[in-house]
C-alpha cells in the first residue's frame, strides 16, 4: 500500500472525551471513528488489526476442531422467553418491532439461537461433540458505553458454543477452550492472566476470564503472588481463608449504648473508640425474593455479586430510607440483626467467628455493644459474601494476595444444562435414551482486544503494535520524494518486502521528514525503514519502533533483517 492511495487521517487533537490511552490514540492514529456513543468505524488502519486478530482467532479455533458458522444478529423474542432471558437482560438488550409488531432483539450473545439450531439438526450421541463459533458484531446497550472499543455498545466477538454429551465431554471442550485461549493472546503479543470468575447472567457454575493487565482495566485481579499457588480470581469471585481466632475474648452481657446521630462505621468507631473490625454492618438488600440483611465485619466491604448469586436473586438492591424505617422501627445508620424480623440474615463468615461486636440496635440513636452471633441473633445462613482485597490470605495457600487491574478480554463458562433443560435440548445415547446436551460458551472481545493491546504498548510518541496485530508491519520513509535516487530506493524497498510476502505500507506523501517520522510513530509501526542520505550506497536504516534501535542495512538483506526482527 501506499500512503497517497490510503486514507490514514491522523490528528492533531486528541478528541476530549478520550478518557484513556487507547481510545485516544486509535482516534487520533486514524484507527477508528465514533459514530455514536459507543458506536464506531473501524477506518483501513483499524481494520487491518481487526483481520489479523481474527485470523488468529480462526486458526486457533478450528485447530480444537471449532466450525465457523455466522447466526442471524436479529434474534425473535421467543426463543429469550423460552430461556428466560428476555426479562432478565433488563435494558441492556436492545429491543425492536418488525412491521407486524413482533419483537425481535439485537443479539448481545447467541446462546438461545444456537441452541434451537442444535437442537432441530442434532439427534444422536454419535454427532457429538460439536463445536460450533462465529466472529461477529454483538450490541449491549451499555449503561456506560466508554473508553472507546473497550466498552462498546456495538462490538466484535468470536463467540463458540461446544455441545457435549456429559460432563466429561464438557471438561475435555473447556479445556481445548482454554488451550486455545491462551495461545490466542500469547500471539496476539499482550501480556495477560487467567482467573476464575463469576458466571453473571450468562449462567452456569464454572467460568474463568483472560485478562490483559492494564492499569485502565475496569476490573480488579487478585492472584496469589506465590507461582507454586498460581490462585487468581475476578475480584468477584475472589476467596479469602477465615481462620477462626484461637484467643477468643469472654462474652458479655448485651448491652445498648446511646450513639446521637452516629450512623457510618466512621462515626460508630471514633465515638465508642473501637476500632472498625469491631462493627457489624448490617446491609438490608431488597430482592424479588424477599428482603435480606447481609452483615459483614466493619472494615469490609459486601460483594453483591456473591450475595446475589447465594440468594438466586434476579434483582437486589439496597433498601431505600423507606424500607429500611418500615422494616427496622429506625432510620438509616443503626440497623442492626438483634430482634430484626421478616428478614433473611446471611452471615458472612468472618462475622460467624466475632465476639462482643457493635450493631445497630433498630433504633433511633441507639447501637448495641457485646452482641455475640448465634446468641443474639441467628447464625443459620453463614457464607462468603465479602469484598477480597489486597493482603487478605489466599483461599489455597495463606499467603497474602495482590491485587492488579485487568481489561477482560475473554470469558469461557460451563454453562451445563442450563439452556438444554429450559429449551429442550436432547440427545439419544447408545441405549436409545434421552438426554440433555451438556453446554460451553466462550466469548472473546475482539475490538476490545484490539484496544487492549494499545493500552499495554504505547508510549509518548503513539502506539508500538505488536507486531502480530500490526495494521503493517514496516513502514517505507523516504526523506525526500523529490530526490530522484532516494524515490527509486524506496520503491525497490517497498517492491522486495512486499515480494518478501510482509505487510509493507510506503509513505509517500511529499511531506516533510519529521511529519512521516511523527506519523509512522504514532501509528505504530513495529519497523521503519528510512531512505535518505545512504540511499546512493544502496543503503536505507531500519529502525525498531518500541526501542528506537537503528541499523543501516543493503536493501538486499531487508527482508532477511525484518524476518530476524519478527
Ligand atoms: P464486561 O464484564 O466487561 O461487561 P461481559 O462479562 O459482560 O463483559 P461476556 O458476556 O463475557 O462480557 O462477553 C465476552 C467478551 O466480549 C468479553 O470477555 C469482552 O472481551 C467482550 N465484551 C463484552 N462486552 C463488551 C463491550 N461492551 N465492548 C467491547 N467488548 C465487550
Ligand atoms: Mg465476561
Amino acid at each position: 500500500m501506499r500512503a497517497t492511495e490510503y486514507l490514514i487521517p491522523t490528528l492533531r487533537e486528541i478528541p476530549a472525551e478520550a478518557e484513556v490511552v487507547s481510545h485516544r490514540l486509535l482516534m487520533k492514529a486514524g484507527f477508528i471513528r465514533k459514530a455514536a456513543s459507543g458506536i464506531y468505524t473501524l477506518l483501513p488502519l483499524g481494520h487491518r488489526v481487526l483481520l489479523k486478530i481474527t485470523r488468529i482467532i480462526r486458526e486457533e479455533m478450528d485447530c480444537q476442531g471449532g466450525q465457523e458458522i455466522l447466526l442471524p444478529i436479529i434474534q425473535p423474542a421467543e426463543l429469550w422467553l423460552e430461556s428466560g432471558r428476555w426479562e432478565v437482560y433488563g435494558p441492556e438488550l436492545f429491543r425492536l418491532k418488525d412491521r407486524h409488531g413482533r419483537d425481535f432483539c439485537l443479539g448481545p450473545t447467541h446462546e438461545e439461537i444456537i441452541t434451537e439450531l442444535v437442537r432441530g439438526d442434532v439427534r444422536s450421541y454419535k454427532q457429538l461433540p460439536q463445536l460450533l463459533y462465529q466472529i461477529q458484531n454483538k450490541y449491549r446497550d451499555e449503561r456506560r458505553p466508554r473508553f472507546g472499543l473497550l466498552r462498546g455498545r456495538e462490538f466484535v466477538m468470536k463467540d463458540l458454543y461446544s455441545f457435549d454429551r456429559d460432563e466429561d465431554g464438557l471438561e475435555t471442550s473447556y479445556q481445548k477452550m482454554i488451550v486455545a485461549y491462551n495461545r490466542v493472546f500469547s500471539r496476539c503479543g499482550v501480556e495477560f492472566r487467567l482467573v476464575e470468575a463469576d458466571s453473571g447472567p450468562i449462567g452456569g457454575n464454572v467460568s474463568h476470564e483472560f485478562m490483559v493487565l492494564a492499569g485502565s482495566g475496569e476490573a480488579l485481579i487478585l492472584y496469589c503472588p506465590n507461582g507454586d499457588c498460581g490462585y487468581a480470581a475476578n475480584v468477584e469471585k475472589a476467596e479469602s481463608r477465615v481462620v477462626e481466632p484461637e484467643n477468643k475474648d469472654e462474652s458479655r452481657a448485651l448491652e445498648l449504648v446511646k450513639t446521637p446521630d452516629k450512623r457510618t462505621v466512621e462515626d460508630v468507631t471514633a465515638f465508642l473508640g473501637v476500632g472498625p473490625e469491631r462493627i457489624v454492618k448490617t446491609l438490608l438488600y431488597e430482592t424479588e425474593r424477599g428482603l435480606y440483611a447481609a452483615l459483614i465485619r466493619g472494615d469490609r466491604e459486601l460483594n453483591e455479586v456473591k450475595l446475589q448469586n447465594l440468594i438466586g436473586a434476579v434483582h437486589l438492591e439496597m433498601a431505600g430510607p423507606e424500607t429500611v424505617e418500615r422494616v427496622t422501627g429506625a432510620p438509616v445508620g443503626f440497623t442492626g440483626p438483634v430482634g430484626l424480623e421478616g428478614v433473611d440474615l446471611v452471615v458472612d463468615e468472618e462475622v460467624a467467628f466475632m465476639v462482643n461486636c457493635i450493631t445497630g440496635a433498630n433504633r433511633a440513636d441507639a447501637h448495641y455493644q457485646y452482641v455475640n452471633p448465634g446468641r443474639d441473633f441467628p447464625i443459620e445462613r453463614v457464607a462468603d459474601v465479602r469484598l477480597v482485597r489486597e493482603g487478605d490470605p489466599c483461599p489455597h495457600c495463606n499467603r497474602p494476595l495482590v491485587a492488579a487491574r485487568g481489561i477482560e478480554v475473554g470469558q469461557v463458562f460451563k454453562l451445563g444444562t442450563k439452556y438444554s433443560e429450559a429449551m429442550g435440548l436432547t440427545y439419544l445415547d447408545e441405549q436409545g435414551q434421552e438426554r440433555l446436551v451438556v453446554m460451553g460458551c466462550y466469548g472473546i472481545g475482539v475490538t476490545r482486544t484490539m484496544a487492549a493491546a494499545v493500552e499495554q504498548n504505547h508510549d509518548e510518541q503513539g502506539i508500538i503494535w505488536p507486531a502480530a496485530l500490526a495494521p503493517f508491519t514496516v513502514v517505507v520513509v523516504p526523506v525526500n520524494v523529490r530526490d530522484e535516487i532516494q524515490a527509486a530506493l524506496a520503491e525497490t524497498a517497498y517492491a522486495t518486502l512486499r515480494e518478501g510476502g510482509l505487510d509493507v505500507l510506503l509513505d509517500d506523501r511529499a511531506e516533510r521528514p519529521g511529519v512521516k517520522f511523527k506519523d509512522a510513530d504514532l501509528v505504530g509501526y513495529p519497523l521503519r525503514v528510512t531512505v535518505g542520505k545512504t540511499a546512493g550506497d544502496g543503503l536505507v536504516e531500519l529502525r525498531v519502533r518500541r526501542t528506537g534501535e537503528t541499523r543501516l542495512v543493503s536493501v538486499g538483506e531487508l527482508v532477511e533483517s525484518v524476518r530476524a526482527f519478527l
